[in-house]
């Protein structure tokens, strides 16, 4: 067999890859029907390293399923790198998975009969890859690499759950794919081996993979590049779960409904100083410079905030009057605004996160302080 060269998906880091239109999946059994999945719009670059959280039974799995064209969506599409995944047939589909995604299932399902060096071996067998007796060598550097070379010969259960797991990971770096997708990988693993594991796709994604994962453990997220929350079926808005992060998934979702998507262009003021404070703003595109006036209409420059960072609340906590002028930086702004009252009947809602705004607007009262000095 011939070794194949690396599918071209790999290529080009940070272009599209992914993209799921209004996904929508309705299970039917004898106890009627739920909808796990209630329109998804997501678009996944190349490259990145996305975390999908979401409390048991939220959908994430499901959510999956979807991208591994191993269930089918009600209604919706889902593209890869331009291919309508469901509109190829069953056995087209099942070749094109095992080029393109390499999965770690939530129960790794390695088959009992075989070793782990086997189980490894599988997916280069099933797509044609490598050749034949190079399988083995490869199948053990990947062991190796997630700690199990001493196991390869062992049968799945005669080793731990967490090695179990692991093998799985192994396996779903066996055919080079550039898609990973693994449902809660790290779930069985102690935290240094989930930290390993962790390490071994920020260096796959940096390399140009994608890797899709889903956890419920939050703390993870502090590792990858992107975090999409899922709560009963619907994706919580990014920004605000980046940038509010303490704030329950219901809390979240009712401020995206309250919240406003509005625009600046490169360069224009987004707050005038010393203006009435009437709104909080969350950044989802782009950069804003916080710059003040001093004495002769002289510009001091205080910082850059950028995606994920939010301004206005100093204002609103404080109240008066805006105290520095915020505008778009070089490339246009996108924003998600709060009013005043949303803002404060978020404060009251969440005492943790006004705690953590609070803790903001010392720092920051602390920077205009050193900026002041410097005049
Ligand atoms: P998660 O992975 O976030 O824990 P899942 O995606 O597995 O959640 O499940 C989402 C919801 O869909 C759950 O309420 C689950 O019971 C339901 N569900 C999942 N698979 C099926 C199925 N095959 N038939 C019926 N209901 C299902
Ligand atoms: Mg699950």
């Amino acid at each position: 067999m011939t070794k194949r060269t690396q599918p071209k998906l790999a290529t080009v880091k940070g272009t599209e890859l992914i993209n799921i239109q209004q996904v929508v999946k309705t299970f039917s059994n004898a106890a009627g029907e739920f909808t796990a999945l209630r329109g998804i719009d997501l678009t996944l670059n190349r490259g990145e390293f996305v975390a999908i959280i979401g409390k048991s039974g939220s959908g994430k799995s499901t959510l999956l399923n979807m991208l591994t064209g191993i269930d089918h969506p009600t209604t919706g599409k889902v593209l890869v790198d331009g291919t309508d995944i469901y509109a190829l047939s069953e056995s087209k589909r099942s070749l094109w998975r095992g080029r393109n995604l390499g999965i770690v299932f939530q129960f790794f399902q390695l088959l009992p009969m075989l070793n782990l060096l086997e189980n490894v071996m599988l997916p280069m067998d099933y797509v044609g890859m490598y050749d034949v007796d190079e399988r083995p060598k490869r199948a053990m550097e990947l062991l190796r690499m997630v700690g199990l070379e001493e196991q390869a010969q062992k049968l799945p259960r005669a080793v731990s759950t967490g090695q179990q797991q692991s093998a799985a990971i192994a396996r779903a770096l066996s055919t080079d794919a550039p898609i990973i997708v693994a449902d809660e990988p790290t779930g069985n693993l102690d935290s240094r081996s989930a930290n390993h594991i962790i390490d071994l796709f920020t260096e796959l994604s940096e390399r140009g993979k994608t890797i899709v994962m889903v956890t419920h453990d939050s703390t993870m997220t502090q590792r990858t590049s992107r975090t999409v929350v899922i709560s009963d079926g619907v994706l919580v808005n990014e920004t605000i779960a980046q940038a509010l992060p303490l704030l329950s998934q219901p809390l979240m979702k009712e401020l995206a409904q309250k919240a406003r998507q509005v625009s600046y262009q490169a360069g224009e003021t987004i707050l005038k100083i010393k203006e009435p404070a009437q709104n909080f703003y969350l950044i989802s595109k782009g950069n804003v410079d916080v710059v003040l006036h001093k004495k002769r209409k002289k510009e001091v420059f205080v910082s850059q905030l950028g995606v994920n960072d939010f301004f206005g609340e100093m204002e609103l906590l404080r109240g008066g009057k805006t105290i520095a002028c915020i505008r778009a930086a070089d490339k246009p702004v996108e924003l998600l605004e709060i009013s005043r009252e949303d803002f404060n009947w978020l404060m009251k809602k969440s005492p943790l996160t006004e705690k953590a705004i609070s803790n903001t607007v010392q720092k920051r009262l602390e920077e205009k302080k050193q900026t002041d000095k410097r005049k």
